[in-house]
C-alpha cells in the first residue's frame, strides 16, 4: 500500500514539474505579446490574449498546488524515531523565531517544569509541526502582544500549549482550520502570504506519532494550540 502511494505521489510530483515549465514559458511569451514586444497588436487582440494569460495563471496555481500537496504528503512519513528532549527542541525553534519577536516587542515566555522525560519521536518532522505552529503565533500576534509556550507532563502524554494575544480565529471557521489551503477571513485580509497548508502538515505528523492537536481561540483576542504526545 505504502509502495503505490509513494508511486502515485512521484507521479504527481514529476507531472506537475512537467507542467510548470512550458507554462511558465507561455506566460512568458504571452505577456511579450501583449506589452507589443513582437510589434503592435490591436486592442482585441490585446483583450485575448490576457484572457488567456489568466487561464494560464489559474493553471500555474494549480500546478503549484499539486507540487505543495505531493510535498505534504512526503513530509507526513515518520522516518527517524529517537529519544529527544522536548524541552532543548522548543528552545531551538524560540531561536528561529527571536528576530522577529524581538522585532515586534512580544512579550514572550517559556514555562516548563523541571526534569521532563526524553520522549520518542521524528525530531525533524516535530520540529516542522512545532515551528508551524509557533511561527503562526508570531505572524498573527500584533506588536507589543504576548506569546506563551507552556510544557505540561499529563500522565502519560506531554503536552505543549502555544498561547498567544493575536487576531484569534473566527468562531465559524475553527472546524476547517486544519483542513488544507483553508485560511481564515480575519488573517487574508492582514496578511496576504501564507498558503494554509502549515496546520494541516502539522496534524498529519501529529498524529502519525499518535498524538492530538486542538485549539481554544476568540476572535480578537488571541489562541492557545495544544499538541499532546505519549511519552511511550
Ligand atoms: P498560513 O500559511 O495561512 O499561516 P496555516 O495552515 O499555518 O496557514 O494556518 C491556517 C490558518 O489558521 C491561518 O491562515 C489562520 O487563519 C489560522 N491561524 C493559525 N494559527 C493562528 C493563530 N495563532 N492566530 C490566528 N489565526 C491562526
Amino acid at each position: 500500500m505504502k509502495k503505490v502511494k509513494k508511486t502515485k505521489i512521484d507521479l504527481i510530483s514529476l507531472t506537475a514539474h512537467q507542467l510548470k515549465n512550458p507554462l511558465s514559458a507561455m506566460k512568458l511569451s504571452m505577456q511579450m505579446l501583449s506589452e507589443g514586444d513582437f510589434g503592435k497588436i490591436s486592442k482585441e487582440q490585446k483583450d485575448i490574449v490576457e484572457k488567456i494569460l489568466q487561464k494560464n495563471e489559474t493553471l500555474i496555481c494549480l500546478v503549484d498546488d499539486l507540487l505543495d500537496m505531493a510535498k505534504i504528503e512526503e513530509k507526513r512519513h515518520i522516518h527517524n524515531l529517537t529519544l529527544v528532549n522536548i524541552d532543548d527542541l522548543i528552545e531551538s525553534l524560540i531561536r528561529f523565531e527571536q528576530e522577529e519577536i524581538i522585532n515586534k516587542k512580544i512579550e514572550f515566555k517559556f514555562e516548563k517544569p523541571t526534569n521532563l522525560q526524553k520522549i520518542k519521536l521524528d525530531k525533524e518532522k516535530i520540529s516542522m509541526a512545532l515551528q508551524n505552529i509557533l511561527n503562526n503565533a508570531v505572524k498573527y500576534t500584533p506588536i507589543c502582544g504576548k506569546i506563551t509556550i507552556s510544557l505540561i507532563q499529563n500522565g502519560e502524554n506531554l503536552e505543549i500549549k502555544i498561547q498567544d494575544s493575536g487576531i484569534g480565529i473566527p468562531e465559524n471557521q475553527k472546524e476547517k482550520l486544519f483542513s488544507k489551503f483553508f485560511r481564515a477571513s480575519n488573517v487574508v485580509k492582514i496578511e496576504t502570504t501564507g498558503s494554509g497548508l502549515g496546520l494541516a502538515i502539522a496534524k498529519d505528523i501529529i498524529e502519525s506519532h499518535h498524538g492530538k492537536i486542538w485549539l481554544e481561540s476568540k476572535e480578537g483576542e488571541g489562541s492557545s494550540f495544544f499538541v499532546s504526545l505519549p511519552i511511550m
